[in-house]
């Protein structure tokens, strides 16, 4: 063999890092799946740092190796998928930010392709719901979260912040009814009133005590009958896993799911409507050993076998 053809893959700790080296792509185009970047934390009520959050996904996504052995597929050989880079996000302005996502968003979604978007704060997902449900239609969302999202304000007068952006879905009406659903709220609030809030919002709140006083399997089924065939999007604030699987976060609560509880949750979507994805919270100065990011890169390519799964199962395409 001559030394001048020989070039062997790279291992995964070498090269450029992107999303699970998958190519860079900051263009709008007509791939299968843009993986997104928004590193922006400034709407973040208690400790920050999730602008790092991207970078550290990206670099934790290094070890997937490819094949899903649950979901049984390999997406990235079922799918074309791009790391499309980070959002030129305003770290002073939170509604310049979403003007930025809204734009980046509605072009990839122009081209036809599915987003997964890495946060990040919670703020992030309103203008990507916006843009998913002008595409779609009022959204089935399952929200995982130890908290509801659904405060009308953090801070007197500002609408926006990391823990408005249910409401404000709610109010624009990008959010089917009957089929949102909260999974993973625990932990001390100002009072009964936050949750009572949630509810009359149409949330369907379950609760950590409800969810460890179930059979999961009972769950499962609940979430997938509410959800029927409406276009999903699925939003996943990593504060919902337990702080001892997912420490890197800004409002860690105490007694959420394990790691693998929340894989059993998110691939038990397999086979419905899934448009739309994204992965918030990561905050990497919290994440000493890149635990959190670790979980939150195989949750992203777990996003990614659903969708894989979904093109297998429709001849039409996803
Ligand atoms: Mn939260
Ligand atoms: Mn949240």
């Amino acid at each position: 063999m001559s030394l001048m053809t020989y070039t062997p893959p790279l291992p995964p700790f070498a090269g450029i890092c992107t999303f699970a080296r998958m190519p860079f792509q900051p263009t709008p185009s007509a791939v299968d799946v843009a993986i997104l970047g928004v590193p922006y934390d400034s709407s973040t009520s208690y400790r920050s740092g999730t602008r790092l959050g991207p970078r550290a996904l990206r670099e934790q996504s290094l070890l997937l190796w490819g094949y899903n052995n649950a979901l049984q597929i390999s997406p990235f050989t079922a799918l074309t998928v791009v790391d499309a880079g980070d959002v030129s996000v305003v770290p002073v302005d939170i509604l310049a930010t979403h003007r930025a996502i809204e734009s980046t968003a509605e072009s990839w979604l122009n081209a036809g392709a599915k987003l997964i978007t890495l946060g990040g704060d919670h703020s992030i997902a309103l203008p990507l719901l916006r843009r998913h449900a002008a595409v779609y239609g009022p959204l089935a969302v399952l929200h995982f979260d130890a908290h509801p999202d659904t405060w009308d304000s953090e801070y007197p007068g500002q609408k926006y912040s990391h823990g408005t952006p249910f409401i404000r879905a709610m109010e624009e009406g990008l959010i089917d009814r009957e089929a949102y659903i909260q999974l993973g709220i625990r932990g001390p609030t100002s009072g009964p009133q936050d949750y009572v809030d949630a509810l009359h919002l149409g949330a369907r709140m379950i609760t950590m005590d409800e969810f460890r006083q179930r059979a999961m399997a009972d769950v499962i089924a609940e979430i997938r009958q509410r959800i029927g065939t409406r276009p999903l999007y699925v939003t996943f604030d990593i504060d919902g896993v337990d702080p001892a699987f997912a420490p890197g976060t800004g409002t860690p609560e105490v007694g959420g799911f394990t790691s693998y509880e929340v894989l059993q949750l998110v691939r038990c979507l397999v086979g419905l409507n899934c448009v739309g994805f994204d992965l918030v919270e990561v905050s990497p100065p919290f994440d000493p050993t890149a635990i959190t990011s670790i979980l939150g890169a195989n949750l992203v390519f777990e996003f990614l076998s659903l969708l894989a799964r979904s093109r297998q199962s429709s001849p039409a395409g996803l």
